[in-house]
């Protein structure tokens, strides 16, 4: 746990949220600004700020936002579940 971050306090039920799935390694809560009709936040319970920290080397590819140049805006690595509405490609 990072005592300053936001999904930590949500993981441990500090702060209220609306979640969907927990289990003892990840957990999964409704985004508080939903951008689809469906938009689920999954996260690890282990702070980690990005996918940065896991030093693939060899190169790898997500949909996550990582870092503030690509809109990440809480520090706890998280993947964006969207769906329930059509998705246009490269998103902006
Ligand atoms: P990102 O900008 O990729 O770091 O995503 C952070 C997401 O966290 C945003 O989509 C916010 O709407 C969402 N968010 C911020 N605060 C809360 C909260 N208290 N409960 C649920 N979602 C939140
Ligand atoms: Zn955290």
């Amino acid at each position: 746990m990072s005592a300053d971050c936001l999904f930590c306090k949500i993981a441990a039920k500090k702060i209220p949220s609306k979640i969907v799935y927990e289990d003892d390694e990840v957990f999964a809560f409704e985004d508080i600004g939903p951008q689809a009709p469906t938009h689920i936040l999954i996260c690890p319970r282990k702070h980690l700020d990005s996918l940065n920290e896991l030093n693939l080397l060899a190169g790898y590819r997500t949909v996550l936002n990582n870092g503030e140049g690509a809109g990440q805006s809480v520090f706890h690595l998280h993947l964006h579940l969207l769906g329930g509405r059509a998705f246009r490609w490269p998103p902006g």
